[in-house]
């Protein structure tokens, strides 16, 4: 994606609030990124938001670079056919995809590590789309897909990432004093960074604990066990017992620090917890589930709600409208800056949003869709927490709401499942084989990424989401779709928990049940009666001409509350205030 560049006010809201502070440099470590359209290393939410909080630290000039693995291969490209998903490999062009390979004297810059002994030689590629330098390792064999392979591969990954990652910082010659590790899977980090103060700089391995913990913010990113990695004791005591002897601690001190109470498997989250001094989860509900989660390792967890990047995900032309209408983009977060668009001219509005969704319709080119139907987008990950099989739970129903010859609703669906999880892949065929009996009403778009998403976002009326409450630990996408004026249809789960207003959306499925059949069957029926009673009478009450005035009152306060609450300045503000600078401290 293009990023333009910063609108730099001089001095930046850093300088302004911590200039103190100023030599402060933050290394953000993170196995996925999504920073550049051209650059396919993320598969979902955890790649974009990584990607969107080094874009917000270039706009607000926080001094912060990105670590992270160039894969190759990527994530897999997604085709659908008749069979459901079919995977395939598309090697990148590193000049293609904007980055640039750090070198010394003559040579390509590398750095080693040892992987159950043997040495492995990573390059460093960097890319500046972010704004902010942006270091990506590339060692042949390792660096081959992104979540590919089986778990001693990832090991592998992780351990280049974590290792690797800050032998590359200090041959760079950046010099980081706050360390942020972003999901458990850079979790290696802490044990690398034990070594090198134990054994360059001859500290005490109690003292080296102390301070890694002092300097180190960790961020988890999902409740649910998939996300947080664990792996076999054997295997990790193959691959990182040597550095643990050299680290001081001995295999034993890195068990205990990767060990969780009930429990035989080595857990990231735990290492992670245990070696950083500031830990948090990513929305408020999020917080709630972490700490109960890991109650038992006694470490304290707060919350930084996650937040998007406005100029990657708003259209240009409504942001063009919102600047005329007054919205201050330049106002820093916490400053008044998006008031005005309560205030936007509606039927302007409406135009922008028949654009968008006219350009939408027009890239998806599937016989029968119509621009005035209420348009609903549901684009994920396929995980089955997700639940993407919710809407379907009685065709008959949705079949009479997308039929309405009076109020048509059509239903546009995107998602990749990871290959090897079976469920989430059925749920894709399953859908698939839905859009083919409803032809011009629902369409399944292949291979979403990060420009489908866009075009999604910005040309919807309504983003549904579906996720099984509490597993959801924010997401982003329905802020990017707030943001371009389209309205949220939710579980009151992850951000929308704490986003939701009456006056911006619809939530359902309030209550919490034990049973999930039972859970699943409650949150359909009433999935079905809100949009049946209130989302499709609400988008087809119109006036004398036409305008569906009350829907766009909605998304002018959508927008204005998602602008002020929910974007990636906010977040990366908090975490400088109340993070960065207290570890830059100590
Ligand atoms: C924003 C985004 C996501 C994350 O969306 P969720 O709300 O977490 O489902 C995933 N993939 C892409 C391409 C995105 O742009």
């Amino acid at each position: 994606m293009t990023v333009t560049p910063a609108l730099r006010e001089a001095p930046s809201w850093w300088r302004r609030h911590h200039g103190g502070d100023g030599d402060l440099v933050v290394a953000y470590f993170c196995l996925e990124f999504g920073v550049d359209e051209r650059l396919p290393t993320y598969s979902g939410g955890l790649g974009m938001l990584a990607g969107d909080h080094l874009k917000a630290a270039s706009d607000l000039g926080v001094p912060l670079v990105g670590v992270g693995l160039f894969y190759r291969l990527g994530y897999f490209r997604q085709a659908l056919d008749e069979s459901g998903q079919a995977e395939r490999y598309v090697e990148t062009d590193p000049a293609q995809a904007g980055l640039v390979l750090e070198e010394t004297g003559g040579g390509p810059l590398t750095v080693t590590v040892e992987l159950a002994g043997e040495v492995v030689t990573a390059r460093v590629w960097r890319s500046d789309a972010a704004g902010v330098p942006l270091y990506l390792l590339d060692a042949d064999g390792i660096t081959d897909v992104l979540y590919g392979g089986d778990r001693e591969h990832r090991l592998r990954q992780e351990l280049l990432l974590g290792v690797g990652g800050p032998r590359a910082l200090a041959a760079l010659g950046v010099r980081p004093t706050v360390f942020h590790v972003n999901e458990g899977h850079a979790a290696f980090l802490g044990l690398e960074r034990l070594r090198a103060l134990v054994e360059e700089q001859e500290r005490m391995p109690g003292d080296a604990l102390a301070e890694v913990r002092a300097s180190t913010v960790f961020t988890t990113h999902t409740p649910v066990p998939a996300g947080n990695e664990r792996f076999d004791v054997e295997l990790v005591r193959g691959y990182a017992s040597s550095l643990a002897e050299r680290a001081g601690i001995g295999w034993e001190g890195l068990l205990e620090l990767g060990s969780a109470p009930g429990d035989e498997l080595f857990g990231l989250t735990p290492l992670a917890l245990r070696t950083s001094g500031y830990a948090n989860a990513v929305s408020q509900l999020h917080g709630e589930v972490a700490r109960d989660m890991w109650r038992e390792l006694g470490r304290s967890i707060g919350h930084v709600t996650n937040g998007v990047h406005r100029r990657s995900w708003q259209s240009p032309e409504l942001a063009e409208l919102l600047a005329r209408s007054g919205v201050d983009f330049t106002a820093a977060p916490g400053e008044q800056g998006w008031e005005c668009a309560r205030a936007l001219d509606l039927l302007e509005l409406w135009r922008v949003r028949t654009e968008r969704k006219r350009a939408l319709l027009a890239a998806v080119s599937a016989p029968g869709l119509s621009v005035g139907a209420l348009t609903i987008g549901f684009a994920r990950r396929f995980a089955t927490y997700k639940r993407a099989g919710l809407l379907l739970s009685d065709r008959e129903r949705l079949g009479r709401l997308l039929g309405d010859p009076e109020r048509p609703v059509q239903l546009l669906v995107a998602g990749k499942a990871h290959p090897a999880d079976d469920g989430g892949k059925a749920l894709i065929k399953l859908l698939l084989d839905y859009a083919g009996h409803e032809r011009g009403r629902v369409v399944f778009l292949p291979d979403y990424d990060v420009r489908l998403a866009r075009l999604l976002v910005q040309g919807v009326d309504l983003w549904l989401n579906t996720p099984r409450r509490p597993q959801e630990a924010c997401g982003t996408s329905g802020m990017k779709a707030a943001l371009n004026g389209a309205l949220n249809l939710s579980t009151l789960d992850g951000w929308w928990a704490e986003g939701y207003t009456p006056e911006t959306g619809w939530a359902f499925g309030e209550r919490d049940l034990e049973d999930d059949a039972a859970q699943d069957a409650a949150d359909a029926l009433e999935l079905y009666r809100v949009l049946e009673e209130e989302v499709v009478p609400a988008f087809y009450e119109r006036d004398g001409e036409g305008v569906p005035v009350r829907w766009l009152e909605m998304a002018a306060a959508s927008i204005e509350h998602v602008g002020t609450r929910f974007g990636a300045d906010r977040m990366v503000t908090e975490y400088a205030d109340r993070y960065y600078v207290a570890a830059h401290r100590r």
